[in-house]
């Protein structure tokens, strides 16, 4: 792979403007690397602990002493952090399930949840019985973000003044929408003026947000997946759950058994992987955070619409690219492809992939198979084409990648 003079003079003088961001995602590293370190320390986290449990997994010290970790760094009562959680999906799922009960009303405040959602839902139930939310006759409503992206923090206490509602969910990351991932602060103000008017609880689908800031958001229940932020690229597959006690036995129940909850489930060699990935984290997550930067500079001054700009505050990982035609989409994730340390010789096609509407092309050359959190980059096949990009576990790495995506666009 050539990078031109042109694009290696670009990113040099990306790597000036953007020097400040650069120090500003450092400092936020080493907050949140405090954070977690001492609550190793206070955990009192020794190597015995990495040993893993078989069978029933009762008195599994390692998984208890993580739980706690994660609630602790997380501000939680308590937390779940299971590798039986198989993927970001199953985890909310898993949340959804454990919270709602027949007749009860599940009410998403952020819009229409992730693609992936859309099933366990049943928002697009064909009447199979398949055992969806509404299948098990949940209902569903959703109020849309305002038209500049914003909760409408009025509308949701309108309606839960109105009517009973269970769970209130929060998408915290715009996923595959265009639209603004939220702040904490924009979160916490919600969490407030729903617990003014209602006991439901507040769900937050924490995807892509974990170590973004220094703390993260109030809530009945946070969510996500380790194979992206909170794994630090080291966790091997997983998910957790952290929020009120009450919330999470409710959801433990589900995730075992009534009656087990979370006092079995053994971890077999998963742990060491956890914490290690959880102690590279906040680092892990600033390496991301200075390559999704990196490449809305590099891609603004080739013409393009990014979203976030280059020198936006970001809230969550991913960078969005408008590439306004499926031929450059396709290069694009080509190119980041070929900077990938797996599978760079592989060259990506579109693919109808399960839980997803439209076609959708990924580009992932990842030593776990789709961590997002490594050098990642998918979009679906729809207008305008955008390029939704995350990760890069080393910004060095991340970098490249970038600039191949580049050189493959322009070409
Ligand atoms: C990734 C993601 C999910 C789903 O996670 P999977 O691991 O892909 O199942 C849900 N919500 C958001 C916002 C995500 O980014």
């Amino acid at each position: 792979m050539v990078i031109s003079d042109k694009l290696q003079a670009l990113a040099a003088e990306a790597e000036v403007a953007l020097r400040e961001k650069f120090d500003y995602f450092d400092k936020i590293s080493f907050e949140n690397t405090k954070r977690v370190l001492n609550a190793f320390s206070e955990e009192r986290v020794a190597e015995a602990m990495f040993a893993g449990s078989c069978g029933y997994g009762y008195d599994d010290r390692g998984r208890d002493t993580l739980d706690r970790i994660y609630a602790k760094v997380f501000n939680k009562e308590a937390a779940l952090v299971r590798h039986t959680l198989i993927s970001g999906t199953h985890t909310l799922s898993t949340g959804l399930f454990g919270l709602l009960r027949p007749g009860d009303t599940l009410l998403s405040v952020t819009g229409k949840p992730y693609d992936t959602l859309d099933e366990v839902i049943g928002i697009k139930d064909d009447g199979n019985n398949n055992g969806s939310l509404k299948d098990f006759g949940i209902i569903y409503k959703q109020i849309d973000l305002t038209a500049d992206g914003k909760i409408d923090i009025n509308k949701v206490v309108e309606t839960l003044k109105q009517e009973t509602v269970k769970v209130v969910y929060i998408q915290r990351s715009k996923g595959y929408l265009d639209r603004p991932t939220l702040s904490v602060a924009e979160m916490n103000e919600l969490y407030r003026a729903v617990k003014e008017v209602s006991d439901s609880y507040v769900f937050i689908d924490n995807c892509y947000g974990e170590f973004v800031e220094t703390s993260e958001p109030d809530a009945d229940v946070i969510a996500g997946s380790l194979i992206k932020n909170p794994g630090g690229g080291m966790a091997e597959t997983g998910g957790y759950l952290a929020g009120s006690a009450k919330a999470i036995e409710l959801i433990s129940y589900r995730l075992t058994s009534v009656g087990i909850g979370s006092e079995a489930g053994c971890t077999l060699n998963t742990l060491k992987s956890m914490y290690k990935g959880f102690f590279y984290a906040p680092h892990t997550v600033a390496q991301a955070l200075k390559t999704a930067a990196f490449a809305a500079y590099i891609f603004e001054k080739l013409g393009f619409y990014t979203n976030p700009k280059w020198n936006d505050d970001r809230y969550d990982i991913i960078q969005a690219i408008h590439m306004m035609d499926g031929d450059k989409l396709c290069a694009f994730c080509r190119g980041i492809q070929a900077g990938s340390p797996v599978d760079a010789f592989v060259t990506p096609e579109p693919w109808d992939m399960p839980g997803y509407s439209d076609a959708v092309i990924m580009a992932a050359g990842t030593f776990t198979q789709g961590a997002s959190i490594e050098l990642s980059a998918d979009g679906p096949m729809k207008e305008p084409y955008i390029a939704y990009f995350q990760g890069g576990l080393t910004y060095e790495s991340g970098k490249l990648g970038i600039l191949y995506a580049a050189s493959q666009v322009l070409n």
